[in-house]
């Protein structure tokens, strides 16, 4: 099997292999990735170091070219790279290729505010001085990815680090390699100088640590799990280096007895269970008022008989596996405290066997849920939701934002002083009225607030703040 290697300094290396196995049916092995250590994340470190200062000073119209070529590749091979992602992670296919797309848009984008870069100019509060402020590249950045958005997450912080003149060390996670390795590949052919990227696959404990502790990375941007986030951000703040952290999430829907319930329940379907719940903006608390409480749950329990959990590629699937055993166990493992806690598993909940042997659950919903019990506070990171019953408005608003997170926060109503009052109010990076907690543009800013996130916003042209550092001159005229 052919084995994909890391890029160091330009050059593909490595010679160990682990094995990318397919979560819709393990007997299915998709390649092998070289497996960095240490040494080679330092080796990388060295040559993005090495290969800043030509490449912050490059021309504005050689990035833009770069990232243009790399967005036409991205999109001219949406398909077969659509079906690799679905494959690695177990996404539908519809969903792999729509990710997949998203990525090209975003490489499209930043492509576009590569010839964007702009200052000021500023009259001094002293006469006959004048102020420039401009934004300059921060250094080596040091990216870390998670493994539920395989393509888009990687490009939305590989393509702006690149657009404002970073050189990157790149690390992704290890479930998921191939998305990563397939656009640092495009990426390098479409003529990067060596060691402005290098890709350093691995384990987060060896490689992602090498990069933590090195003082010649200047900004880490980091997705992933809590625990690891505050590592990032302790060893960040040893080395006074900037850093940003997107995080987990534990978002309300909330349900108003006004809503339209069909599309009450197509949203808190997409929510909770869409991708297999595996999203970061997904919603896990649907706190619905007692006037629609009886005819929502029944709604939901009608259109979940209808979703068909099968393999990610086959035609027709809505929901495909769970990642890997691991996550399996960590869902099935909340189904069953849910029950201890006293909530109601109402519909779904079982691991279930198709054709090929794979990781594959039923989407789960609980009724008769408290704000308080373990799985309306913690991160299942599953197709896992729970009905939590409130009396009114006021008091779906408190639930909602009764929570350590605050990522997306979500609402259907057809009252416009609701949903007024709702987007001032929650407290959330993001806000959806009458449409899923998931499902974001790629031109505007992402992010959250409370324990989801820390740092400045990614994405549009908010990403300018982690990717660059303001320098403010004075010049006596
Ligand atoms: P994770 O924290 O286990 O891993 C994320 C990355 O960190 C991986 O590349 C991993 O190898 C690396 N890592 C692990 N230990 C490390 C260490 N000691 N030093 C440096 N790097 C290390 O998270 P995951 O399981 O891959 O992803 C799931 C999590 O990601 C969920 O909590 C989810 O909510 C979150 N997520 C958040 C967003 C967001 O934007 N807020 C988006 C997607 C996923």
């Amino acid at each position: 099997m052919t084995l994909h290697q890391n890029l160091i300094a330009g050059e593909w290396v490595g010679t160990d292999g682990v094995a990318n196995v397919n979560p819709s049916n393990t007997n299915d092995v998709i390649g092998d990735y070289a497996r960095a250590s240490a040494d080679d994340a330092k080796a990388a470190i060295a040559a993005a170091k090495a290969a800043f200062p030509a490449w912050s000073r490059s021309g504005i119209l050689e990035r833009h070219a770069i990232l243009k070529k790399t967005a036409d590749e991205i999109i001219a091979r949406k398909d077969e790279l659509g079906r690799l992602l679905s494959r690695e992670e177990g996404k539908t296919l519809a969903e792999g290729i729509g990710e997949t797309v998203r990525a090209g848009q975003i490489f499209e984008f930043f492509a576009g505010e590569a010839l964007r870069l702009a200052g000021e100019v500023i009259p001094s509060v002293r006469p006959g001085i004048g102020i420039e402020i401009t934004r300059e590249p921060v250094g080596v950045v040091g990216i870390i990815t998670p493994w539920n958005f395989p393509i888009a997450i990687p490009a939305w912080k590989v393509a702006p680090a690149l657009c404002y003149g970073n050189t990157v060390v790149f690390k992704p996670a290890e479930l998921v390699p191939g998305c990563s390795w397939a656009i640092v590949d495009i990426l390098h052919r479409a003529g990067l100088p060596k060691g402005v990227l290098n890709l350093v696959m691995g384990k987060g404990s060896v490689v992602g640590q090498a990069m933590l502790d090195s003082p010649d990375v200047q900004a880490i941007t980091f997705t992933g799990s809590v625990g690891t986030g505050k590592r990032v951000a302790a060893a960040s703040v040893e080395h006074n280096r900037k850093f940003q952290l997107e995080m987990g999430g534990k978002n309300p829907f909330v349900v108003l007895d006004d809503a339209d319930l069909s599309v009450a329940v197509e949203a808190a379907v997409n929510s909770a269970f869409f991708s297999t719940g595996q999203r970061c903006t997904a919603s896990s608390r649907l706190i619905v008022t007692e006037g629609i409480h009886d005819r929502f749950v029944a709604a939901m329990g009608e259109r979940m008989k209808g979703l068909v959990i099968d393999d990610a590629l086959k035609a027709g699937t809505h929901i495909g596996p769970v990642v890997d055993q691991g996550q399996l166990n960590q869902d099935t493992d909340y189904i069953a405290i849910g029950q201890q806690e006293g909530a109601k598993l109402a519909f779904g909940g079982e691991v279930i066997s198709r054709d090929t042997p794979g990781f594959y659950l039923e989407p789960a919903l609980f009724t008769d849920a408290t704000n308080q019990m373990r799985i309306s506070r913690e991160e299942i990171f599953g197709p896992v939701a729970a009905v939590i019953r409130v009396k009114d408005y006021d008091e779906a608003l408190a639930v909602a934002n009764d929570t350590p997170f605050g990522l997306s926060s979500g609402i259907a109503t057809t009252s416009l002083k609701h949903a007024t009052h709702f987007k001032r109010n929650a407290e959330a990076g993001m806000v959806m009225v009458n449409l899923p907690t998931a499902g974001v543009d790629f031109h505007v800013p992402f992010g959250g607030r409370k324990g989801s996130s820390y740092g400045s916003r990614e994405q549009g042209k908010y990403a300018a703040e982690f990717y660059t550092t303001v320098k403010t001159a004075y010049t006596l005229a």
